[in-house]
């Protein structure tokens, strides 16, 4: 019978990209929406990887099941690497991705195009019997558009180009599941967990 693993996102957008590169490995996939009393923990570390350790343990503790969190964001140069682990409530956490964008593209004037690189980051935690069982990260390099285009993905995805592909993510369809940071890092994961 195979195991369950607690994926440990409330995030739709994430959870469906997630469902997808661990199709095939042999585990249950539980979402937190099978647990609707929890709360989520705050986020108070100061990276990636700190943020999905503190994220996976929680929710392993709460719930005692193996447990995978991530925690990921945009890392834009010329603002020194902002929002980073504020993607999420870079400029409240309340305000819409039109909103967050507005405020991306007041803090870029004046920086020309070949200085607008960021990067796509995701630090992921594998949390079983209390201990971090196993950890990656995954990276996606790119700059930041010279306008929002595309509807598909999720959050900072319309501002987000991609040179290969010509477009951003939010353009690329289902080709953003081989190049993007999320699916670096759980490339890695699958092949732990297929090995174990
Ligand atoms: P957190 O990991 O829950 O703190 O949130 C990460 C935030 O980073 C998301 O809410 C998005 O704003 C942004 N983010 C992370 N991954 C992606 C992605 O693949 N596309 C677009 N935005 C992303």
């Amino acid at each position: 019978m195979s195991q369950p693993l607690l994926v440990a996102t409330t995030n739709a957008g994430k959870l469906r990209e997630i469902r997808e590169m661990l199709a095939g490995v042999p585990v249950a996939l539980v979402t937190l929406a099978d647990w609707p009393g929890l709360t989520a923990p705050d986020e108070t570390g100061s990276s990636f990887a700190e943020n999905a350790r503190q994220k996976a343990h929680y929710y392993a503790a709460a719930t005692r099941l193996p447990t995978v969190a991530e925690d990921s964001g945009l890392e834009i140069d010329a603002m020194a690497g902002a929002p980073g682990v504020e993607s999420a409530r870079f400029g409240g956490a309340d305000s819409s991705y039109p909103e967050k964008f507005a405020l991306i593209y007041g803090r870029l004037r004046g920086v020309p195009q070949a200085r607008r690189t960021a990067r796509f980051v995701c630090a992921l935690a594998f949390v079983q019997a209390d201990q971090v069982q196993f950890e990656a990260r995954g990276i996606v390099e790119g700059e930041i558009a010279p306008e929002p285009r595309g509807t598909g993905g999720f959050g900072y995805d319309p501002i987000f180009y991609y040179p290969p592909f010509g477009c951003t993510l939010a353009e690329a369809g289902r080709r953003k599941s081989d190049v993007s940071h999320r699916a670096a890092a759980f490339a890695q994961l699958r092949t732990y967990l297929l090995s174990r």
